[in-house]
């Protein structure tokens, strides 16, 4: 019987634990943290992205701002937009929600974060900082994945983790922390011209799979205790649903979850813990901003 690494519940403890300390702090007179957001556009999912990341931000009591900017924003505008984040001393640190408009291009935005307020941890700085085992903000989505392992007591070292997908985002950065020091996997990343993907998948003790492809990963592909974090997120319409739409991930779970020691849901396992990492990298951007231990 499979066990549920469960991100909403472990989401709503952590948070817990941050609006704790957040209290502490403003009982010895300091200022609250500051996590800001710059949407460009109205893409519906990036829309809702914020809108959870600002939810989350005031339920932990930090202050929450976000600078909703129009499509046709230009990419001149936006780096502005950046610099002035960048100097503002009340505000700790910020993400840039991707993806931006096609006339803009992400990279040389994502150059203009200080590297300081990178709280999603994508500027070459804080990717070089990680992939060096130096302090570094590292990437929501990789270091949510770390938490839930970590919390949840699964054993990682010595173990044999596959991780499908090699985007900058999640694939890369979690194949590379999850053979570091600490989590100590013998880790394989498959990509899209990977061969015979099933018989290297079959021999994880840990799947990782984040490749955007809903319920790609089946029975066939998953060896019978495995541990499989499921990263995926789709929108798919469903007419029973009030919403119209359900969200599905990228492994199929009708199949799979028998098989596996400990899954993670979708939604509810992976996407609630991506929240709290930005939590956590803003709590440490803030804490060296006022300099405080
Ligand atoms: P991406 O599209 O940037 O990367 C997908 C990767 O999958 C690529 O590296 C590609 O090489 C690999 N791939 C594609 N087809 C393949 C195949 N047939 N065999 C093996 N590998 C193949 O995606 P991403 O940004 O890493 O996101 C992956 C999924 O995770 C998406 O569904 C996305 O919505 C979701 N996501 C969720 C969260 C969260 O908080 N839960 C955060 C980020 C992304």
């Amino acid at each position: 019987m499979f066990q549920l690494l469960d991100g909403k519940a472990l989401s709503t403890q952590i948070k817990e634990e941050i609006a704790t300390e957040v209290r502490h702090l403003m009982a010895e007179g300091h200022r609250t943290p500051h996590l800001a957001a710059v949407i460009v556009g109205n893409d519906g999912a990036s829309q809702t992205y914020v809108a959870n990341k600002e939810k989350s931000s005031h339920e932990v009591g930090y202050t929450s701002s976000v600078y909703r900017y129009p499509e046709c924003t230009t990419e001149k505008e936006l780096l502005e937009s950046i610099h002035f984040l960048n100097n503002d001393p009340e505000i700790d640190g910020f993400i840039v929600q991707l993806p931006l408009p096609k006339h803009i291009n992400e990279q040389h935005v994502i150059d203009a974060i200080s590297p300081d307020k990178d709280v999603d941890g994508f500027t070459a700085i804080n990717v070089g900082r990680m992939v060096l085992g130096e302090e570094a903000f590292v990437p929501a989505t990789p270091m949510g994945i770390c938490t839930l392992l970590k919390r949840y007591g699964i054993e990682t070292a010595g173990k044999h983790c596959v991780v499908i997908g090699r985007s900058n985002i999640v694939g890369t950065p979690v194949a590379n922390l999850l053979s570091r020091k600490g989590y100590d996997c013998t880790v394989t990343l498959c990509h899209s011209r990977t061969q015979n993907l099933a018989e290297i998948t079959r021999t994880a003790d840990i799947l990782v799979v984040a490749i955007g492809k809903p319920e790609f990963v089946t029975a066939d592909m998953v060896k019978p205790g495995a541990v499989v974090i499921d990263v995926g997120i789709h929108r798919i319409p469903d007419e029973s649903r009030k919403s119209g739409y359900r969200i599905i991930g990228d492994v199929k779970h009708s199949e799979v979850d028998n098989l596996c020691s400990w899954v993670t849901p979708v939604p509810g396992g992976v996407g609630p813990l991506t929240i709290i990492s930005l939590l956590e990298n803003t709590m440490k951007a803030y804490k060296r901003n006022l300099n405080l231990k």
